[in-house]
């Protein structure tokens, strides 16, 4: 709103790098200044009172939003093709944003049951205090979605490629579920980013994402965004300046900067995750691989019929290995570093039991489908001559 010249390219490079920027900016800047404000100041009692009238858009207090913030905003709507888009603090930040600012006492929810963890327990262990009602159904069963909408169900919730077994919704088919009962669409698109798919294009209301990943892409910052039409994303907006999640000026810059590389950093993490997901599958200590670029995928067919590419995550399982001897493959890479997330220029790998399910029973474990000889890699833009090797001296 602030920076009305968005530009008009089409490209997603042009986008990532102009989009939501004003051509001049102040101080002769070719980037955008970090405003380092908690408040903003009005020359005199008029212009509080055009403000309030909404005469003169403008900042007010910095809880409810700072010139940073919008510019990434708009970026982000750019890049997924959305009218509007609102930064959280974090992908948590937003999805709990986004659900507390539609849901009401008597709503129902349903989520494709491989949604990251905390989304589905924000859901089954808070909303639900609010009165508001969870369902989980088997991932990409569409039929069984559809038979689990009441006249209550007011959201349908998925990710897509899911986390870590990859599985590819095909979401066209789930907006239109969710069209033809009247119930809002909510995909997190966190792993494939606007570059790979443009979900909003589908037909879906809103996209989501942990900006933490791929889009700030440099394992330096926390943020979320969702995107949507703006009559939607109003009361969102408005929620968030009363809960208080948004993101500092300098986060908003960071962030910024990150996406200006987007393009660039995706073809790469594309083509290293399908590279070593090749190399993976023809290993043999390694029993299998899911990454949906392999023709041995379950979704392959949907993932190169809808997705430029498949992203950096490869999930794959060590033969016969148990939990101590998978931990040796993971303790004996150099080049990723052993942690969380993915979507950094740096490669991360970990493996599930050990970093997310832990503390689960081995039958919980079993219901989400982590094994004992998972790993999950995420890779970086490093050469992927370098990761490969790095794989094939960890598993000798
Ligand atoms: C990381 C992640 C989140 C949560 O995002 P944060 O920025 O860590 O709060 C949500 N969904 C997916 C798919 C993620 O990978």
């Amino acid at each position: 709103m602030l920076h009305p010249n968005r530009t008009g390219a089409a490209g997603l490079s042009t986008a990532a790098v102009h989009a939501g920027e004003a051509r001049q900016k102040p101080g002769f800047s070719i980037t955008d200044p970090i405003f380092a404000a908690s408040t903003y100041t009005f020359p005199n009692t008029q212009a509080i009172v055009d403000f309030i009238e909404e005469k003169h858009p403008r900042e007010e207090y910095g809880r409810y939003g700072n010139p940073n913030e919008r510019t990434v905003e708009d970026k982000l709507a750019a890049l997924d093709g959305g009218e509007e888009a609102t930064l959280f603090a974090s992908g948590m930040g937003a999805l709990v944003g986004l659900l507390m600012a539609h849901l009401n006492a008597g709503d129902e929810i349903i989520f494709f049951d491989e949604c990251y963890h905390r989304s589905r327990e924000f859901c089954r262990k808070h909303l639900t205090r609010f009165g508001v009602g969870f369902r989980e159904v088997t991932t990409c069963d569409y039929a069984a979605m559809e038979q689990a909408i009441t006249p209550r169900t007011k959201f349908l919730v998925s990710e897509s490629p899911t986390n870590p077994h990859l599985s590819v919704v095909d979401i066209e088919r789930f907006a239109d579920i969710g069209r033809r009962h009247g119930v809002l669409t909510l995909i997190d698109a966190t792993l494939c980013t606007p570059y790979n798919l443009k979900p909003l294009e589908a037909g879906v209301d809103f996209v989501l994402h942990s900006a933490t990943k791929y889009l700030g892409g440099h394992n330096d910052l926390l943020a979320g965004a969702v995107i949507g039409s703006r009559e939607l994303l109003e009361p969102v907006r408005h929620l968030r300046g009363i809960m208080g999640g948004i993101n500092s000026p300098h986060n908003a810059y960071l962030l910024e900067r990150g996406l200006k590389t987007l393009a660039l950093r995706m073809e790469r993490h594309n083509a290293n995750g399908l590279a070593v997901a090749r190399f993976l599958e023809g290993h043999p200590r390694v029993e299998r691989v899911l990454y949906p670029g392999l023709e041995s995928h379950p979704f392959h067919e949907i993932a190169n019929r809808t997705m430029r590419g498949c992203g950096g995550l490869v999930t794959f399982f060590i033969k016969d290995a148990d939990w101590r001897q998978t931990a040796a493959v993971v303790d004996a890479v150099t080049i990723p570093r052993i942690g969380p997330s993915l979507g950094g220029v740096e490669s991360l790998i970990e493996q599930p039991m050990v970093m997310s399910y832990w503390n689960y029973s081995p039958a919980e474990r079993e219901t989400f489908r982590i094994t004992d000889n998972m790993v999950r890699m995420a890779c970086g833009i490093e050469d992927a001559d370098d990761l490969i090797a790095d794989l094939a001296q960890a598993l000798g």
